[in-house]
């Protein structure tokens, strides 16, 4: 049976960090399936569709990878229509931990079938994030380091 991993979050926009932790769930699932949230508390510079269609440009020569969007689901609930084994995160840091460890929680109680998966951050991504690279592009600062060329491209467009 085809192992199948679900990646939600924001991916506003997608980082290099991301794209290490879909990686790395590549050598234990068969696909990840990228789901870009909607509503959010988050204020969002890309549209759930730009983010959605960036990241299908990033892995448009990679079959193991795609990307839906989460619509008005819950996350747990999509991943069981997508029939998903798990439940991809990535950790940075214990400030992620606390978060992510109450939201598993969340998902096992609405599923218990479905676990979440946590991989940690290779140490030179570990301070990326999306808002830090909004943040930098915003001031006219070099973003290549944490973004793929993609992200970096629309990024530009944003704020020329
Ligand atoms: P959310 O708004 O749902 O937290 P994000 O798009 O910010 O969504 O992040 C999605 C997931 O990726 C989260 O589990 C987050 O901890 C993880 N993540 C974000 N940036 C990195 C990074 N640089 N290294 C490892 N994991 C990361």
């Amino acid at each position: 049976m085809k192992k199948i991993g679900m990646y939600p979050g924001s991916f506003d926009p997608m980082t290099k960090g991301h794209m290490d932790i879909v990686k790395k769930a590549l050598t234990i699932f068969d696909e990840v399936v990228i789901a870009v949230l909607e509503n959010s508390s988050k204020t969002m510079l890309f549209k759930p569709d730009e983010r959605k269609k960036m990241i299908e440009e990033i892995y448009v020569n990679d079959e193991r990878v795609r990307c839906i969007s989460l619509g008005s689901k819950l996350t747990i609930n999509l991943a069981e229509e997508i029939s998903a084994q798990g439940i991809i995160r990535g950790l940075r840091a214990m400030s992620d931990f606390e978060y992510e460890f109450q939201i598993a929680n969340i998902n096992r109680s609405q599923n218990e079938k479905i676990e979440s998966i946590f991989f940690t951050a290779t140490d030179k991504f570990t301070y990326v994030s999306s808002s830090m690279v909004k943040e930098i592009a915003l001031y006219k600062g070099k973003v290549e380091e944490f973004v793929d060329p993609v992200v970096q491209k629309e990024l530009e467009k944003k704020f020329s």
